[in-house]
């Protein structure tokens, strides 16, 4: 069994499904947007990449992203995020 990755095709929209083997493999279908790690790491990269009905190579790119998040500022924002505010 696998998990199916539903992707848009950049070039015409069309959907393009990508097989995984990694990860539950429940026969689960995900968008790229809540696939879990294991399953986008099966997909991603050149030698996965699929063909779509438009003629189209369509390859998933993999990227981290870290940035910064304000959450609050000074005393008050730290008390806030440990949740030690009730005092
Ligand atoms: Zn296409």
């Amino acid at each position: 069994m696998f998990d199916r990755v539903h992707v848009k095709c950049p070039a015409c929209s069309e959907e393009i499904e990508f097989q995984s083997k990694a990860g539950p493999c429940h026969l689960t279908d995900f968008g790229l947007d809540n696939a879990p790690l294991e399953v986008l790491a099966d997909i991603k990269g050149n030698k996965e990449a699929q063909t779509c009905k438009c003629g189209a190579r369509v390859r998933v790119v993999v990227s981290f992203r870290a940035w910064p998040e304000l959450v609050g500022h000074g005393n008050d924002g730290v008390d806030r995020v440990e949740g030690r505010e009730e005092e």
